[in-house]
């Protein structure tokens, strides 16, 4: 029988569900991109997505890329071919930086780390600390990894670059922490931030966002590596006078105006609470709840747009994905790679409250029992449930005093 009503639940850490008003705002006629009116809607895109990176100084940036393209473009825009960077790696996404940069010709020098943990400060400090030469040109950090649920601390790593003393510049994979994890491009000075749309921006996946600091902006001027599509100096060029080098993606630009109008209306900060509040209650289902494990191996690499479950020995992951998809029209995120069929994933990133996560724990929930996991029946949404009647984030007392609700009309 094919499962035709009712929604779709989207909880993969990215596509995200995209806002109503802003998939409204894409269903738009194309329009010439040259026109006089259209530096409007760009200058406007580029300033704002600086207020969502926490930058005065920093220059944005947008391709018609997924977040892939965006590492290309801080790569190969900064560096010269043979340049060695420092990387770590701990999931898949680390993972294919890592491998992207070894690709693009560069010297990648790897922290191996085991899956589960994050950026290890302490190596990273040493591994600079040991680079007397300064032959390093480029910290890599990945600031959520998408693939175990891990965040790691960008503000230590500045720490750590610093009692280095330590020249590199210092790159951020922002795709899955941007707009719903604390990101501070000038206080951190993050030299490039990178996002795509599909994440926290709540768009379809099709912008690539980079985001540079001015020392980053000034090695492009000496930096050799080939490139053409992803050629910051185009960009600039172009930019300067509202325009693109190429046609711009023009209705994902109408969305991201919307999404960029939705954050401020509800303020990045309160989104950055309400992402932690969502996560916390996700959690609370997970090991009060269900007693499972989470990958990430200790609260201070919880994450707060993602949590990896891991599943119980002699169960695979993959099929308790599979029978929420097919049974319960539920998408959870499955394991790659190295953890591939030991979890699943919950995204709880970008356009979401209690009850659409209170869905997918239920579905996660009953799906598991479908595949023979002992976890009690309600014990998820339970322990989620408690978790987030007790500590709402809007003051609780203001609300009981205010709220009456209307039981008919009053003459
Ligand atoms: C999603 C994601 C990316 C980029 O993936 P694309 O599919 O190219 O947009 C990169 N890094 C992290 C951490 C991600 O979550």
């Amino acid at each position: 029988m094919p499962r035709i009503a009712g929604r779709n639940f989207l909880f993969v850490p990215g596509p995200t569900n995209v806002p109503d008003r802003v998939l409204r705002a894409m269903m738009v006629a194309m329009e010439d991109h040259r026109s006089s009116k259209f530096p409007e809607l760009s200058r406007s895109v580029l300033s704002d997505l600086k207020k969502v990176f926490k930058t005065t100084e920093g220059q944005a940036f947008i391709f018609p890329s997924s977040g892939t393209g965006a590492w290309e473009a801080a790569l190969t825009n900064t560096l010269s071919p043979g340049d060695k960077v420092l990387a770590s790696r701990f999931g898949q996404f680390s993972h294919l930086w890592v491998d992207m940069a070894q690709r693009l010709g560069y010297d990648v020098e790897i922290l191996e780390v085991e899956w589960g943990e994050g950026v290890p400060l302490d190596r990273v400090e040493e591994a600079l600390r040991a680079d007397k030469q300064h032959k390093i040109k480029a910290v890599l950090a990945c600031h959520n990894e998408t693939a175990t649920g891990v965040t790691s601390d960008i503000a230590g790593v500045r720490r750590v670059m610093d009692a280095a003393r330590h020249p590199a510049m210092l790159f951020v994979d922002a795709v899955s922490s941007l707009a719903s994890i604390d990101f501070r491009m000038d206080e951190w000075q993050v030299d490039i931030g990178i996002t795509g749309s599909q994440k926290g921006l709540m768009l379809p996946a099709g912008l690539g966002i980079v985001c540079a600091s001015k020392k980053a902006l000034a090695a492009m001027q000496t930096a050799k590596s080939k490139r053409c599509y992803f050629d910051l100096n185009d960009m600039i060029k172009a930019n300067a006078t509202g325009y693109f080098p190429y046609t711009p993606a023009l209705a994902m630009l109408y969305g991201l105006r919307e999404s960029l109008n939705t954050i401020f209306e509800e303020g990045l900060d309160n989104i950055l609470s309400r992402h932690h509040y969502l996560a916390e209650g996700v959690r609370a289902a997970v090991m009060k709840g269900w007693g499972l494990k989470l990958c990430a191996k200790e609260p201070k690499w919880y994450s707060d747009t993602v949590s990896a479950i891991m599943v119980p020995e002699g169960i695979n992951g993959a099929q308790v994905i599979d029978v929420a998809f097919k049974r319960y029209n539920l998408a959870l995120g499955a394991g790659l790679s190295k953890v591939a069929g030991k979890l699943f994933r919950i995204g709880h990133l970008g356009d979401l409250n209690e009850l659409m996560l209170m869905g997918a724990i239920a579905g996660a929930e009953m799906a598991m029992l479908d595949v023979g996991v002992k976890v009690k029946p309600g014990s998820g949404v339970g322990a989620a449930s408690d978790y987030w009647r007790n500590n709402d984030p809007v003051s609780k007392k203001k609300a009981d005093k205010e709220a009456v609700y209307a039981t008919g009309p009053t003459f």
